[in-house]
């Protein structure tokens, strides 16, 4: 896959395609991430990607001009792909989201400063907005680091072990069962028994009655929407008897 990043901090980028799992991807050619900085596209010598808001107030607005010159920079560069603006008001941006988006080729990622954009360039050029949250980060650029991230991960042959995608949390509509490491002891907490047994059939039972548990307790939401079968909801009745919780 190819990630492209319109960007005037590319230096923002340095740790994400270096660090960690994406680190390894990028290095594995499994991604190819490039950045486009808007300021190399200014004709001026202050290289200036923004300017006042018409109508007055506080703030700038980063013009269209380096903006639209960037992207087309970036899509004349490789496969065709969307331009996906990060904005708070975007659709919110979810593992669901992120599965998609790892199956395409070819992903553009428009990051914004200032007051935002000018809503000219947004209507032209983008095709979808995304936002990570209901709050308002000063730049994109975490906004697309986030996105990135939880995008790579997804991607064949990234994570060493392709179970772990499929065990975390959203991807089966549940949250991640509790995990535990050495030592079996840590300060009078035991691991639970059933872990150290040997037994796989029982080991995969535990997971999912914790998993439901949890996502009962934290995000009822997510059970209500993705549903139980009936050993599921045998199972979560049995974590609520162990754990002391009713159900409601
Ligand atoms: N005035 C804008 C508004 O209230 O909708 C916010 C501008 S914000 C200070 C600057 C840039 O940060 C935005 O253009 C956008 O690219 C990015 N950004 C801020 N919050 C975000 C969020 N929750 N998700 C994605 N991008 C965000």
């Amino acid at each position: 896959m190819r990630i492209d990043l319109i960007t005037v901090f590319p230096e923002w980028f340095d740790s994400v395609v270096n660090l960690g799992v994406v680190g390894r991807a990028v290095r594995a050619q499994q991604v190819q991430v490039k950045c486009w900085n808007p300021r190399d596209y200014t004709l001026d010598r202050h290289r200036t990607v923004d300017d006042r808001p018409y109508g007055g107030g506080p703030g700038m607005v980063m013009m269209t001009a380096p903006l639209s010159a960037a992207i087309a920079d970036a899509r004349a560069d490789g496969a065709p792909a969307k331009v996906a603006y990060m904005s708070p008001q975007g659709r919110r941006f979810d593992q669901q989201a992120a599965q998609h988006m790892a199956k395409q080729d070819r992903i553009i990622l428009l990051c914004g400063r200032y007051e935002g954009i000018d809503e000219r360039l947004i209507d032209s050029e983008v095709d979808e907005e995304w936002s990570i949250g209901d709050y308002v980060l000063s730049g994109g650029e975490p906004a697309a680091a986030v996105m990135l991230d939880a995008i790579v991960r997804l991607l064949p042959g990234v994570l060493g072990d392709e179970r772990s995608a499929v065990q975390d949390s959203f991807m089966d509509g549940l949250l991640d069962c509790p995990h535990y490491t050495r030592p079996e002891v840590y300060a009078q907490q035991s691991v639970p028994a059933v872990l150290l047994s040997g037994h796989h059939g029982e080991i995969e039972r535990w997971r999912l009655k914790q998993a439901l548990g949890r996502t009962y307790l934290r995000r009822p939401d997510l059970l209500e929407q993705r549903g139980m079968s009936p050993a599921e909801e045998k199972l979560l009745a049995e974590f609520l008897a162990d754990t002391d919780h009713h159900q409601e």
